[in-house]
């Protein structure tokens, strides 16, 4: 077992943090606001003082924080991670962050003699209690290796994607093909309606067709034909709107920079945002279906 540092103990770090301190780490916890260090010393991790007592004299850093900019201060600030850190340390960031900030702090990782990946998840808060998150790497292939059992203390699907930055690439990527199928999911459950199918009708129909998707099958927008879907519980997340515009300006970003033409993400952040600024971002996002509908 490891002594591992983890830094962000929020939604999501909390439970990451607790799943390592029970497959038997010895977990140094550290998070700005001390009632999420108290919960994490309550769920078997030791609690740390800043970033750098946290990561002094660990194997591994694990961190899960909000955006670049929080990862740039812990990583790059001057009682941060590199700087603290003993050699050898594995860096493993797992925010959801733009490309080019995760690159840039593996680049000066690897600069100052450290192997970092950066490891975003797919799947809530829920998966992340339940140690079944999807983690998608990016790194060199022996950070990966390294990092895999660590990994696997909290997810069930462990993906390797290349070279840094290509982890947050895959998950912006998905997150965006996710939202357009889940907006057009709405559209065509919509229109179907106001022509007269009743949803179950639309989705036994579609469901078997050349519409089937996952946003569908698993999470339908419509309530009705999938029982564990939010649109069943009035649209209460699940994931929510905000973080899903969260990822579509990400990608957004990333598609700018790398010339990539996405009509439909841009299309997709612009929806989402209208729920932004309607104070609707708090729904799940498969709450856009309120919007076609009208009834935002
Ligand atoms: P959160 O706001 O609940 O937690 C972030 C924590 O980081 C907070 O407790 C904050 O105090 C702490 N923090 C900020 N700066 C810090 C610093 N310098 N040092 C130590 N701690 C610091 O956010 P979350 O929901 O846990 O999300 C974390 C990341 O995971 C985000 O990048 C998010 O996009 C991603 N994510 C979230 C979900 C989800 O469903 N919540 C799903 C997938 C990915």
């Amino acid at each position: 077992m490891a002594r591992i540092a983890f830094l962000g103990l929020g939604n999501m770090g909390g439970p990451m943090a607790a799943n390592l301190a029970k497959a038997g780490h010895d977990v140094l916890a550290y998070d700005l606001n001390e009632a999420a260090r108290a919960r994490a010393v309550e769920a078997g991790a030791r609690a740390a003082a800043g970033v750098g007592e946290a990561a002094a004299d660990v194997e591994a850093v694990v961190s899960m924080l909000p955006a670049g900019a929080h990862v740039k201060e812990a990583y790059l600030g001057p009682k941060g991670v590199l700087a603290t850190a003993r050699q050898g340390a594995l860096l493993i960031d797992c925010s959801t962050i733009d490309v080019a900030t995760a690159r840039e702090v593996g680049a000066a990782a690897g600069e100052a003699g450290f192997q970092m990946i950066d490891a975003p998840v797919s799947g809530g808060v829920s998966a992340a209690a339940a140690g079944t998150l999807t983690f998608m790497v990016g790194g060199e292939s022996d950070a990966f290796a390294r990092a895999a059992p660590i990994l696997e203390n909290m997810g069930k699907n462990v993906f390797h994607a290349g070279a840094a930055g290509n982890g947050q690439a895959a998950k912006i990527a998905n997150n965006m093909l996710l939202a357009i199928s889940m907006i057009g999911t709405c559209e065509a459950f919509n229109l179907a309606e106001k022509l007269g199918l009743d949803a179950e009708t639309f989705f036994d129909i579609s469901s078997t067709a050349s519409g089937q998707c996952w946003s569908m099958t698993s999470y339908c927008p419509a309530p009705g034909p999938v029982p564990a879907a939010p649109s069943n519980r009035d649209y209460q997340p699940g994931f929510a709107a905000a973080m899903m515009l969260k990822d579509l300006r990400l990608a957004q970003d990333a598609a700018r920079a790398a010339k990539a033409p996405t009509p439909l993400g841009a299309q997709a952040e612009m929806l989402y945002a209208l729920m932004e600024a309607s104070g609707d971002d708090g729904l799940d996002f498969s709450g856009v279906m309120k919007l076609i509908r009208g009834d935002l």
